[in-house]
């Protein structure tokens, strides 16, 4: 695999952490419960074990509690978890994002009773915008928040929700009016106060986490919950995007990366026609394909990462990242399915599993097709949405 720029101290942080997750996360998630649901105290045990390394904590301000580290290094340690176990980065991306959210946009009594938990890998947060006829369109949000008093009362359904089964609470986006572009607003809803029933979403891949509807029926928060400013909700799941695509396409580039290794120890082992296959031509030509196209992936989600970092706008950056990485894992887990034959698809070899869980990839956070739109308009200046 091509070299990764790195400085000593993100050298240092990205070692310690490889040499944990191989100890302690790859048997756990690849074999013990692999394509099994993890309990929610096992993956808060994990959880806390990775806050000793800076995920979740790192994407949030010292001022706040947190570590205060670069998106860029953030985002060289995520790769680390996702080419572990994708299902690992999950509640690692959602409760990263709702720490961010938390820490810049919620208010001080907000972030003093639930930021510290997320920090330290004890609460889990679900980031609800998802509904049965809301996907792409963010704009046509149905679930609603009606004042009555000091309290907004919700009712509504939400899906897709990462987290949900193991959330301690939802920052849920609902109409608050009918103002076509400032009338969402996001409200935190705490599961043991409040309640909201949850019911997990079978899949083809990614079941050993949580994926769940959210049904919201009658639920009266105070409207101290309000999170950011009434009728932002809109404008705030914007930026939101822009860095969360460029974690999903990191989880792409740790799961692609992940395929490639395992093709590359296959194929320098298995042998046909009197040679490893890693001698034929074919298998080579697919192998170089594969790395390269990985490391260009890579540097995508860097640059985003740089522009972040540099507060620099990055949307078009951030689309790109998103759609080639995600759509580059679906390829080269294939291939690497491909390179081991009858092997590749069988449950004796972990490619079959990166093979379902790459197809999942170009879906959440804005499909290919949203990102492919979103580069077009940045170029043209004209929306084909
Ligand atoms: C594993 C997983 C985890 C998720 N986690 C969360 C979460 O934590 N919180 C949350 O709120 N949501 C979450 N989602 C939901 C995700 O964001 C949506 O699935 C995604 O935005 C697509 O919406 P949809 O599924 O309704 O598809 P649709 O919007 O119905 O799209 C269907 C198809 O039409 C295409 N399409 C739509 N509009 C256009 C257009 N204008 N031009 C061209 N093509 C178009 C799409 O690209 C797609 O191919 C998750 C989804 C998955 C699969």
């Amino acid at each position: 695999m091509g070299h990764v720029l790195r400085s000593e101290e993100q050298q240092i942080a990205v070692d310690a952490l490889r040499r944990f997750l191989d100890a302690e996360a790859e048997a756990l998630f690849n074999r013990e419960y692999r394509d099994r649901f993890v309990p929610r105290e096992v993956m808060a045990a994990m959880m806390r074990r990775l806050a000793e390394f800076g995920l979740v904590s790192g994407a949030v301000s010292e001022a706040h509690g947190g570590l205060g580290l670069d998106w860029l290094t953030t985002l060289m340690l995520f790769e680390e978890v996702a080419a572990t176990s994708v299902d690992l980065s999950v509640p690692v991306l959602i409760n990263c994002f709702g720490a961010h959210m938390i820490a810049n946009i919620a208010p001080p009594h907000v972030r003093e009773r639930y930021l510290p938990g997320l920090l330290c890998g004890d609460s889990f947060v679900s980031i609800g915008i998802s509904e049965p006829d809301v996907g792409s369109n963010v704009l046509e949000i149905k679930t609603q928040a009606r004042r009555e008093g000091d309290h907004w009362v919700i009712n509504g359904e939400k899906t897709w929700i990462s987290n949900g089964g193991y959330s301690d609470f939802l920052i849920c986006a609902c109409r608050s009016s009918n103002d076509p572009r400032q009338g969402l607003t996001h409200i935190l809803i705490d599961r043991r106060e409040h309640g909201y029933e949850v019911r997990e979403i079978p899949k083809i891949a990614l079941n050993s986490q949580s994926t769940a509807q959210i049904f919201l029926s009658d639920i009266r928060v105070p409207v101290a919950n309000t999170i950011g400013v009434e009728g932002h909700a809109l404008r705030d799941t914007l930026v939101l995007f822009e860095r969360s695509r460029a974690f999903v396409a990191m989880q792409a580039v740790g799961l692609a990366r992940r395929a490639l290794e395992e093709a590359l120890r296959y194929a320098c082992e298995r042998r046909q026609h009197g040679k490893v296959i890693a001698g034929h031509q074919l298998i080579a030509a697919m192998l170089a394909e594969m790395s390269t196209q990985i490391d260009a992936a890579r540097l995508l989600v860097h640059r985003a990462a740089e522009m972040f970092d540099a507060g620099v706008g990055a949307q078009m950056e951030a689309a790109m990242a998103k759609y080639f990485a995600c759509e580059t894992a679906v390829e080269i887990a294939r291939k690497a399915v491909q390179i081991h034959g009858g092997n590749g698809v069988t449950r004796d070899f972990l490619v079959e599993k990166l093979a379902r869980e790459a197809i999942v990839c170009p879906i959440p956070e804005g499909t290919s097709q949203i990102q492919q739109l979103i580069i077009a308009r940045a170029l043209t200046g004209v929306s084909a949405f």
